[in-house]
């Protein structure tokens, strides 16, 4: 296992990497994380899938983490007249729903009557990805007429985004609601990502359906959700910048410092942030990324983002191992530099006045004043890990817990590399967790004779959050 790169790779499954040898070669390249994407495939296939990580798994020893990633409202055209029609700036067209539209040659379908229930004129109608831009002129709730501002050609099923609009809409669809309880009863999921979050009862609707065993990470593509963020981020576990949808729905220069907030924001919190989407989109088809997504990856990482995610690039790329390879050593490099622990530093966010936070600031200053080998941590939830993570230290957070699905859950934060213990109670003394956590430290090749090690747990041991006990340790 990889103990010393922080910053997590996530992965999507797909076509390209759906059996045992491939995913064992993207994790032997980096793999920690590995996202099922609901908007593709079906059931068997997402389950076949799944019990193929699981058995990669097995085989290295190591915890590897499932995301399971669900659609969302994607809105989208209905079939278009012949397909496709070419259309012109200036044009003039008429939406309305499939009904209607099946008598009509003129109308095209937009089979979402809650969507045309909230559009007015001015509203900005996004097709293809933004590749056609419509305006709004004016609509009866049951048709819209909208003129053409950009773009040449609209065809069948295309995706609509709609920026300026809270869509009356949950995020959770009867789709999404159908995959979460399939993958609930078939699989042991550790993250659970919604697509289109745009408000806070959007997660509370999925927490009472997950319960609070899964880890739920809000997928930020909505303008309408930047603006309750906080509110969303009291309810997440984590989120994922997701830069494909939300880069339509905002100006793409506003992505980039979008992104920056959310970093920060989730790094007050001490709750992870993944960045997602195009990271080395052209490794879909060529084995060397572009200058400038290799330098998207390394921003992403200065910028002190928990991880990092492939798409398309291992789902139903060529170079899928290539890809997750190249985002290792991308990684690698920023970890290397000096500038990357300033910068980490520079950002660092304040404490809460806990216990916890108080050994975990000085967990962080240890790790600088003494070099220590490993900041090691025993924890029941988990909450510790997120803690420590939270302060970025020098050294790598070895974290040890006697549950699989914490250590799961733990393989998307940064620093954070998981070992099972067996369990503890009340009755292990300290000086036995201190001996294990140098034995397996030392067996992990983290530490060796002389180095010091820092051993922080919360006492009693597994009563969740309540750090309270640091040692420093000369491994012998
Ligand atoms: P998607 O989400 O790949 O499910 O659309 C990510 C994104 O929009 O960036
Ligand atoms: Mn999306």
């Amino acid at each position: 296992m990889n103990c010393t790169r922080k910053v997590k790779i996530i992965a999507t499954v797909g076509p390209s990497c759906s059996d045992v040898a491939i995913l064992a070669r993207l994790v032997d390249a980096g793999v920690n994380v590995f996202r099922m994407n609901f908007s593709h495939g079906s059931h068997a296939e997402h389950e076949a899938r799944y019990r193929a990580i699981r058995e990669v798994e097995a085989r290295t020893g190591n915890p590897v983490g499932v995301l399971v990633d669900l659609q969302g409202p994607k809105l989208r055209l209905g079939v278009v007249p012949g397909e496709e029609m070419a259309i012109s700036p200036g044009q003039k067209l008429r939406l309305g729903l499939e009904s209607e539209a099946a008598g009509e040659a003129s109308l095209i379908p937009l089979p979402h009557p809650e969507i045309l229930a909230v559009l007015k004129a001015g509203s900005t109608l996004l097709v293809d990805d933004g590749r056609v831009r419509l305006e709004v002129e004016a609509c009866d709730g049951k048709e819209a007429l909208v003129t053409v501002i950009a773009g040449h050609r609209l065809s069948s099923r295309k995706g609509i985004n709609i920026p300026d609009i809270e869509l009356p809409i949950a995020s959770m669809t009867d789709k999404d609601r159908r995959d979460i309880e399939y993958a609930l009863q078939a699989f042991e999921v550790d993250w659970v990502a919604l697509s289109f979050v745009q408000r806070p009862e959007d997660i509370a609707e999925l927490r009472a359906v997950v319960g609070d065993e899964v880890a739920i990470m809000a997928k930020i593509e909505k303008p309408s959700a930047l603006q309750r963020m906080e509110e969303i981020l009291d309810l997440v576990d984590g989120i994922m910048v997701a830069r494909g949808d939300l880069g339509v729905e905002l100006p793409p220069e506003k992505i980039p410092g979008v992104q920056k907030t959310l970093v920060q924001q989730c790094r007050g919190r001490g709750k992870p942030v993944v960045i997602a989407t195009h990271m080395m989109d052209s490794m879909v088809s060529a084995p060397v990324p572009t200058r400038a997504e290799a330098s998207d990856v390394a921003n992403a990482v200065y910028e002190g983002a928990d991880a990092v995610m492939l798409s398309a690039e291992t789902a139903a790329g060529q170079f899928p191992v290539e890809s997750v390879a190249m985002m290792a050593r991308i990684i690698d490099e920023v970890e290397r530099d000096p500038l990357y622990k300033t910068l980490l530093d520079s950002a660092r966010p304040s404490h809460e006045g806990t216990p916890a936070d108080a050994i975990c600031a000085a967990l962080r200053e240890i790790t600088r004043v003494i070099a220590s080998a490993a900041t090691v941590n025993y924890t029941s939830s988990g909450f510790t890990s997120f803690r420590v993570a939270r302060e970025r230290p020098n050294s790598p957070i070895l974290s040890l817990t006697p549950s699989i699905t914490i250590a799961r859950k733990l393989t998307l934060v940064w620093g954070v590399c998981c070992v099972l213990v067996d369990a503890y109670d009340d009755q292990t003394s300290v000086d036995a967790l201190v001996s294990q956590a140098a034995a397996i430290a030392q067996a992990m090749g983290l530490a060796s004779r002389g180095d010091y090690l820092t051993v922080s747990a919360g006492l009693p041991l597994g009563e969740p959050g309540r750090t309270n006990m640091l040692r420093i340790v000369t491994v012998k």
